[in-house]
């Protein structure tokens, strides 16, 4: 029941949704999303359909269309029966596929002190109820759509369209054919003939299609929104329903050793380990583990707070791990994330402007920097900024699984939480690495079709596009390993941790 509930609320209230289906059956999750994938297959060939005929006529058309549909397919399947199961199967297959790779990838975001299986199967879960938000998201796409068409169909109705005569056909005949050379000569003749009539008619086209209203002129600054903000609104869900607290048991832990990991049952707090013989006090005494600065934001201020928490994962990357806390659930580096993504945005939108207003002063086209540019700011750069948030997102994710991935193969401990604190409070080395990434990426772009570049390069028969993607490649992705690194070393330091 709570899952079926999910159907109508997974896309407004992910959390609370989230709440309500977490001791769901895992059966009946999926169940949901199996039935959720042929529904928004339905859906498109719906929406298709008010969008090609008109709302008014469209249940007969779409009946139609899906009898049609289903018949051809149904006769498809009699006649290659054993490929259309195959085909069937490697498409479910796919499916799925990408649900579980998906789900491994955020499963750190909301990973808690459990056995890894458990992080992975809550985020399965959330995967799969996500599915269902996917129609909403078409919905909201297709109504844009079908607006705005709807709107530039009733304004041609008022300002009808010349028509051109329909193009000569080419013709059909095989060149070995005696009549071919005769019917190639009448189809060129004709061909000229219709661009003579025809051009002029174009031309009046584009003249009452330029008197359209702006917001019919220019439907990018409507879809291109709307599809972003639609691509948004599920990332937000899916990490809105996983960061919801799950009640588990919390883990036992027996008493370690923070620094070598040696059982410290039994062992009075005052004395030293007798392994490494570190005072134990700095294991188990009640200053262990405060957190990083960015957790007590409040008391040093958010400035102070956030220069700190950059100044320790990136200098001290050992003693910020052993600050953070590994068993108890924080939230507080979720809004470090967010904090930055804004700027990631802003860095990668400007990048894509600036590429081509540094092109046109290169090659001296000024006329066509202004031309072009306007669809550089309103499609380029806004698809450009969000799918680089998105991929910082990723890159944080993807860092702190794999870091975490490589503890519990050793330690078989899971520090997803901590390896996805450390990631998470890095974001300001991954702000610093994109800026880096867009500026030098910038310059080898300017640096291929200079003057001296082409006679260094072109006489001695050398790639040059290859030698500037190097120059650009190896500090790159140098910065990108050592991302890698500092997650690593800063999670390495709660591999023992007791609080
Ligand atoms: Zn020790």
């Amino acid at each position: 029941m709570p899952v079926l509930f999910s159907l109508l609320t997974a896309w407004i209230a992910p959390r609370w949704t989230a709440r309500r289906t977490q001791s769901a059956s895992i059966w009946a999750v999926w169940i949901t999303h199996a039935t959720a994938i042929p529904s928004i297959g339905v859906l498109s060939i719906f929406l298709a359909a008010i969008a090609q005929r008109g709302a008014p006529n469209s249940l007969k058309y779409f009946i139609d269309e899906v009898q049609s549909y289903s018949d051809t397919l149904l006769s498809e399947f009699r006649d290659h029966l054993l490929i259309s199961i195959l085909a069937a199967l490697g498409i479910y297959f796919a499916v799925e596929l990408i649900h579980l790779l998906g789900a491994v990838l955020v499963m750190p975001w909301g990973a808690q002190d459990e056995p890894m299986k458990r992080s992975f199967s809550s985020a399965l879960r959330q995967v799969w109820l996500r599915t269902v938000h996917i129609v909403p998201v078409t919905l909201l796409i297709a109504s844009t759509a079908i607006g705005l068409n709807h709107l530039h169909a009733s304004w041609l109705e008022i300002h009808p369209l010349p028509d051109a005569p329909p193009h000569p056909s080419y013709p059909t005949l095989l060149p070995s054919d005696p009549n071919f050379k005769k019917a190639m000569e009448d189809y060129q003749s004709e061909s000229e003939q219709w661009d003579k009539i025809a051009t002029p008619i174009y031309a009046e086209q584009d003249k009452i299609l330029a008197m359209r209203p702006w917001y019919l002129r220019r439907q990018e600054l409507f879809i291109v929104p709307t599809v972003l903000s639609g691509i948004i609104w599920m990332a937000w869900g899916l990490l809105r329903a996983l960061s919801t607290l799950r009640c588990a048991e919390p883990l036992e832990h027996p008493p370690q050793c923070e620094f070598c990991g040696y059982n410290l049952t039994t062992m009075p707090v005052e004395a030293r380990c007798p392994e490494c013989g570190r005072d134990i006090i700095n294991s188990l005494g009640s200053d262990t583990r405060p957190g990083s600065p960015w957790e007590h934001r409040k008391e040093i201020g958010r400035a102070q707070a956030w220069w700190r928490t950059f100044r320790a994962a990136v200098q001290q990357p050992e003693e910020f791990g052993l600050r953070l806390c590994a068993c108890k659930p924080r939230i507080d580096h979720r809004s470090f994330i967010a904090l930055h993504l804004p700027l990631v945005f802003l860095i990668a939108a400007a990048s894509v402007p600036t590429v081509f207003w540094i092109k046109a002063l290169q090659f001296n086209t000024p006329n066509q920097a202004t031309r072009v540019g306007i669809e550089f700011f309103t499609i380029g750069a806004p698809i450009f900024g969000s799918l680089c948030a998105l991929a910082a997102l990723a890159v944080t994710l993807a860092a702190a699984g794999k870091v975490a991935f490589e503890f519990v193969l050793r330690d078989k401990r899971n520090l997803l939480s901590v390896s996805m604190q450390a990631s998470a409070y890095l974001m300001p080395y991954l702000v610093f690495w994109e800026f880096f990434g867009a500026v030098t990426g910038i310059w080898c772009i300017w640096l291929m079709d200079t003057p001296w570049m082409k006679s260094l390069f072109d006489t001695r028969n050398i790639n040059r596009f290859l030698v500037c993607f190097m120059i650009w490649f190896i500090p790159n992705v140098t910065i990108g390993i050592y991302h890698f690194v500092l997650v690593r070393r800063i999670t390495r330091a709660a591999r023992w941790a007791n609080k």
